[in-house]
């Protein structure tokens, strides 16, 4: 039977200690993976859910990754190989917004967002896709938004971003997945975290009327889609785009 457990698998999920990311890590902690968390800056955050994983039995870790800077992400992988092991799953979540109408979007501005949606998960799967390869098993999970599709005003950077992820996510399944290395994205429509709780008023009502399921969803609805890519159970998925998003798109 393909299985949904994780156990034996060895996970790292960026942006691992708030919102989306909180709920993957704490999912594919629940199905048997021992978890990396990766923060930018809230140590307190990632302690948090480090904590509530090993209380409930199970394994987690965290280390400091701005998935930015190559070089911390050098850093932080050759931390995590020596602590925990090399990854075996790979969950790009790490993301920011930085909504501005374009024209006073400036380079910096346009920079920060690609810097870390775009160029972050390339790091990221430049530091671990060697272990993948040489296992000759792994699963890459990029977050993407329904943003690369369908933009609000003000969201160039992030659209932009989120769309280069799309196609980063297809070009990538079709070199690996001959490898054994399965990558795949998913989008989550508005799910309630500090993310969503930043947009404007108007932004958020005008998002929810598009929303046939009437409601914003969980982080954990999720991080159960992200653990079914994860498991063995998803082993002839490749190269999608899978929305949770209550049937926004
Ligand atoms: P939050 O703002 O709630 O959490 C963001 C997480 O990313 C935090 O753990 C933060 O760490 C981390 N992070 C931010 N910048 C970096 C960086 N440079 N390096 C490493 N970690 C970083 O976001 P959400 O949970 O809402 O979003 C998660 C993902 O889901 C993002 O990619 C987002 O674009 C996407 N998404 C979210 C939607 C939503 O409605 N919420 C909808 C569609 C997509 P720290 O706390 O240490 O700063």
């Amino acid at each position: 039977m393909l299985d949904q457990r994780l156990d034996g698998r060895i996970a790292v999920v960026t942006g691992g200690s708030r919102g989306i990311g909180r709920g993957i890590s704490e999912r594919l902690a629940a199905q048997g993976a021992v978890v990396a968390i990766a923060y930018r800056e809230r140590v307190d955050a990632a302690r948090e859910v480090e904590a509530g994983i090993r209380e409930r039995g199970g394994v987690a870790w965290c280390g400091a990754c701005d998935v930015a800077d190559a070089d911390s992400v050098e850093r932080f992988f050759a931390r995590m190989k020596t602590e925990v092991g090399g990854p075996d799953i790979l969950v790009n979540n790490a993301g920011i917004a930085r909504d501005t109408h374009l024209m006073l979007m400036e380079r910096a501005r346009w920079d920060e967002v690609i810097a870390v949606n775009l160029n972050g998960a390339y790091n990221c799967v430049r530091a671990t896709m060697r272990h993948m390869l040489l296992k000759r098993w792994g699963r890459v999970i990029n977050v993407t938004s329904p943003s690369a599709q369908m933009p609000l005003p003000g969201q160039a950077n992030y659209a932009a971003s989120k769309a280069g992820l799309i196609g980063f996510t297809r070009a990538m399944s079709r070199e690996l997945a001959g490898k054994g290395v399965l990558v795949n994205a998913v989008s989550p429509g508005l799910i309630e975290t500090d993310m969503l709780a930043s947009m404007s008023t108007s932004a958020r009502d005008t998002c929810m009327k598009a929303v046939p399921v009437g409601r914003p969803g969980t982080t954990q609805e999720v991080a159960a889609l992200v653990a079914f890519l994860a498991s063995d159970a998803a082993s002839y998925i490749t190269g999608q785009v899978i929305a949770v998003d209550g049937g926004l798109l």
